[in-house]
């Protein structure tokens, strides 16, 4: 096959990518988007699992890039089901004629800087060859699952799916027996719907989560009108969310009270008051009721006895209820889930808890599994385990930079990228919401727009300047990694092992990858890098 020379490739077309196309298609640069899946979406494509819905309200997760689009879409839920995402990004994608530089079904096995031609030769599981002046990674954070480290997995006689990889067809869960290993969000949101179709449920629990529930519901037409007709303030309100832009702000009048008051500085009364108040409201805003719940042990732990108490309420079997509430880490600290009907789910005959904490599993067997306690069978399989987040993908895709360096090696010991965009001895290579930015925590859709907006900017200068390639500076680098990591450790982050410090990952440096000081802080840095004519880059 011959290699063919387009200025830009992009991998992946889920939000991310989808936009990086559009705005690389108005700079009128030739793009090549690589899709390992048959159609666009991203974590959108692979999350089929039953109650799958976004956490983030559907108002807020939406582009902001095109007024029209924002206008005539119309989200049905607060909370967005899967479908409903993708049937959105579906039609973004039309709309704006992007699917004819999508080549799916197609895995990038290999992105090469050559020293000599300073271009990127970007290779596929089908074959091709593509030289690019820019290389792209719009490859999500959460997009590569992991294969837990179980042993016998193999031996199951039944079916068994992975909620990160669910079939297109669906399950059908009537009358069987089900096993589910892993309680985070995601088993979080598929054990109620299973619970209610399957005959039985065994959920296998090593660590349990706080969760917050949803309240889901219709959008009502009339407040749709009305929030439309002020789309534009309300996206500054995600923006300029001093904590998180979790997209949350829903409620304009009672809720744009932005992210400013420490519950040790507030009587007790008027905090239970508060938490209540945003606990009816729904959703994940709750963790940023006061703005010291993730700095101060003991503002965390009014809140997290808080969320325990309401799990005692709902739980009506006292043991259950304490194997549910979380004792092991602060809240917050593992991403915070939302639910429809959680915790009620163990009030059901047909839903039993196992604590694999006291009584680990041993091995999967032809029936089910063993734990060290005891022998479960059950008729279907399900593994709600996790992601190797953030970097998983990345590692995966055999990158290497200048002289030949593996992006492996140079993340070694933890993610290294200076503002979480670009990487020292990558040249013109950009990561979409990399380690170091704000990004899973905050209103993905924000950080990404801000990203691909920043790096077509960056685009535009070069253009200007005509300069061939760009690359961060080491100490540039080094600098802001201490800064991620100085943040961090301002904060009760590092006390969990969650997937954030790649703890769930057997083997993976524990860092914590996110930048915690919020979107509104980051993007103040990030125009200011701007203003000093991209200060920490060098461009040749
Ligand atoms: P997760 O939060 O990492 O949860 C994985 C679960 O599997 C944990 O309970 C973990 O237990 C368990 N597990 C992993 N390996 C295991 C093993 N070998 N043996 C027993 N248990 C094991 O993964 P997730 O639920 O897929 O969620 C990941 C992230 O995706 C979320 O935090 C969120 O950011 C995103 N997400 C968002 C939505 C939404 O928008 N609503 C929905 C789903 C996911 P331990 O905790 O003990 O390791």
């Amino acid at each position: 096959m011959t290699t063919r020379e387009v200025d830009v490739v992009v991998v992946g077309a889920g939000f991310a990518g989808i936009y990086l196309l559009h705005r690389m298609r108005q700079l009128g640069l030739s793009t090549q988007v690589f899709e390992a899946a048959d159609g666009v979406g991203g974590t959108w494509y692979w999350n089929r699992y039953p109650g799958a819905r976004c956490d983030a309200e559907s108002m807020a997760y939406s582009y902001s890039f095109d007024p029209g689009l924002e206008q005539e879409w119309q989200w049905t839920e607060r909370y967005a089901t899967q479908p409903e995402i993708l049937k959105y990004l579906n039609h973004v994608t039309d709309r704006f004629n992007l699917r004819r530089d999508i080549e799916f079904n197609t895995r990038v096995t290999g992105a090469n800087y050559d020293d000599k031609t300073k271009r990127w030769s970007v290779s596929t599981d089908q074959g091709h060859k593509v030289r690019a002046r820019f290389c792209m990674m719009a490859t999500g954070c959460l997009s590569t699952p992991q294969n837990p480290d179980i042993a016998g997995l193999k031996n199951f006689a039944g079916p068994t799916y992975m909620t990160g990889q669910w079939p297109h067809e669906g399950v059908d869960f009537g009358g069987k027996t089900v096993g589910i290993i892993g309680t985070g969000s995601s088993a979080i949101q598929a054990i109620p719907v299973i619970a209610a179709q399957a005959n039985h449920v065994t959920v296998f629990q090593r660590t349990p989560n706080f969760s917050v529930p949803a309240y889901n519901a219709p959008l009502d037409k009339d407040w749709v009108e009305h929030y439309k007709k002020d789309y534009p303030t309300h996206r500054d309100d995600y923006r300029q969310a001093r904590v998180t832009s979790f997209g949350d702000l829903m409620n304009p009048d009672e809720f744009r009270e932005v992210d400013e008051q420490m519950l040790l500085e507030t009587p007790i009364e008027e905090v239970h008051e508060k938490l209540e108040r945003f606990w009816q409201f729904g959703g994940a805003r709750f963790m940023w009721a006061f703005v010291d719940t993730i700095a101060s042990e003991e503002a965390n732990r009014v809140v997290a006895d808080f969320v325990r108490s309401k799990i005692r309420e709902t739980v009506n079997d006292p043991k259950v209820a304490d194997l549910l509430c979380p004792s092991s880490y602060p809240i917050g600290t593992k991403r915070i889930c939302v639910d429809t009907d959680y915790y009620a789910t163990y009030n059901r005959d047909n839903v039993v808890l196992v604590d694999i904490a006291s009584s680990p599993l041993q091995t999967v067997t032809e029936q089910g599994l063993k734990t060290t306690a005891e022998d479960y069978g059950f008729d279907i399989l399900v593994l709600a385990t996790g992601f190797d987040a953030m970097t998983g993908t990345l590692s995966r895709m055999n990158i290497t930079g200048t002289e030949g360096v593996p992006l492996n090696d140079t993340w070694a010991e933890g993610p290294k990228a200076y503002l979480g965009l670009g990487v020292n001895k990558f040249p013109n290579l950009f990561l979409i919401t990399g380690p170091g930015s704000p990004s899973v925590l905050s209103n993905m859709i924000v950080s990404i727009e801000q990203h691909v907006d920043f790096i077509t900017d960056m685009m535009v200068h070069m253009g200007e300047n005509q300069y061939e390639s760009v690359e961060p500076d080491p100490g540039a680098q080094e600098a802001w990694v201490a800064h991620v990591n100085e943040v961090a450790n301002g904060t009760l982050f590092p006390k969990a092992g969650s997937w954030y410090m790649g703890a769930n990952i057997p083997g993976k440096p524990r860092v914590f990858m996110p930048y915690a000081a919020g979107v509104a802080v980051y993007r103040e840095v990030c125009d200011g890098v701007v203003a000093q004519g991209y200060q920490g880059f060098s461009f040749s």
